[in-house]
């Protein structure tokens, strides 16, 4: 027979759920204060913790993490599942993308945070003390928040430690349908050291980043990337029945390229994202406040300088890079 689960005022015998509010502060006006479910299941097992809403403007994972908490039933559940489903709550209230309102910090940015620092840091110290520090797994759901779109992956931060590492990708390639993402301590890609999923990696979680959705929307197909995401890991670690569904082939992230815009206005993109890209093709024209073109942003090859990500195929043929350029300022 499993423990009962308690986090605070929220806890939950075997076979049993819960849910509740964590206090981090207060504002004048009101308390700030972190949404916390906890289904304890019937049979032992792991504890898998999520969390969503980091960024609060990123509704896919939201609404991913709120159905399944809704959809699990403790009595046939192995182990237990610790979810917020809306880590930053102040944001969710103001529509407010990338960093809280109360101290113009972004929690993704603040770990391991402190518990004498601004609200930003105390929420992410007691998020990784008290919440994802008691599970051994844990994803942190995002998308691209508020005028960012991307494609669907999930990371995962390589320790050195081999047991981890594997399972850590594992879990990752059984996530993501297509794009993974394994960062290393000051490596261009994510999870950054900075982030919430590598200070937990570094206390001994095997913690993934997942990215699906984007600009302020909630699409099905978008939340579903998420669900079946979460769905594919229980399966995995034994807390739900049903069969992993299969590993396709997946494109391993080595590097990123960040380009700055030279001009200042709107711009409007020429590709979808995902879309393979030629040398030589039109991915964006930037116009000013009267509509006038002021650059238009064209790809050249260049394997170290690429746009986007440069990636490898599992099967090694490095397809990607190939394809991507330099922003060529015309
Ligand atoms: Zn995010």
């Amino acid at each position: 027979m499993r423990d009962r689960l308690q986090i605070r005022d929220v806890g939950a015998n075997a076979g049993e759920r819960a849910q509740g509010f964590l206090a981090i502060g207060e504002t004048p006006s009101m308390p700030v204060q972190v949404p916390l479910a906890i289904i304890n299941g019937s049979e032992d097992g792991p504890i898998l913790c999520l969390t969503a809403g980091v960024h609060a403007t990123e509704y896919a994972p939201i609404d991913a993490v709120m159905r399944t908490i809704q959809s699990l039933d403790p009595r046939t559940l192995r182990g237990a599942v610790v979810a917020v489903p809306v880590a930053n709550m102040r944001m969710f209230e103001t529509r407010t993308g990338f960093v809280s309102p109360l101290d113009g910090l972004n929690l993704n940015k603040v770990a391991p945070g402190r518990l004498d620092g601004t609200l930003s840091e105390i929420l992410a110290h007691t998020l990784l003390d008290e919440v994802i520090g008691r599970a051994q797994y844990h994803i942190d759901l995002h998308a691209g928040d508020l005028g960012e779109m991307l494609l669907p992956f999930a990371g995962y931060a390589l320790t050195g430690d081999r047991g981890r590492d594997e399972m850590g990708e594992a879990l990752a390639r059984l996530y993501s349908p297509r794009l993974i993402s394994l960062s290393t301590n000051g490596g261009t890609i994510p999870p950054f050291a900075d982030g919430l999923v590598y200070a937990a990696n570094q206390r001994g979680v095997v913690s993934l980043f997942a990215e699906s959705g984007g600009n302020g929307t909630l699409d099905e197909c978008d939340v579903q990337v998420h669900l079946n995401g979460i769905a594919n890991v229980m399966r995995h670690l034994g807390m739900i029945a049903g069969d992993v569904a299969s590993a396709g082939p997946r494109v391993s992230a080595r590097d990123r390229t960040v380009v700055r815009a030279r001009r200042a206005g709107l711009l409007r993109l020429k590709v979808a994202i995902g879309d393979d890209i030629g040398a030589g093709q039109e991915v964006a024209e930037i116009c000013n406040v009267f509509g006038e073109t002021v650059e238009r942003v064209c790809a050249v090859l260049g394997r170290r300088s690429g746009v986007g990500l440069h990636a490898e195929r599992d099967d090694g043929h490095d397809e990607i890079s190939r394809r991507q350029g330099r922003p060529d300022h015309g």
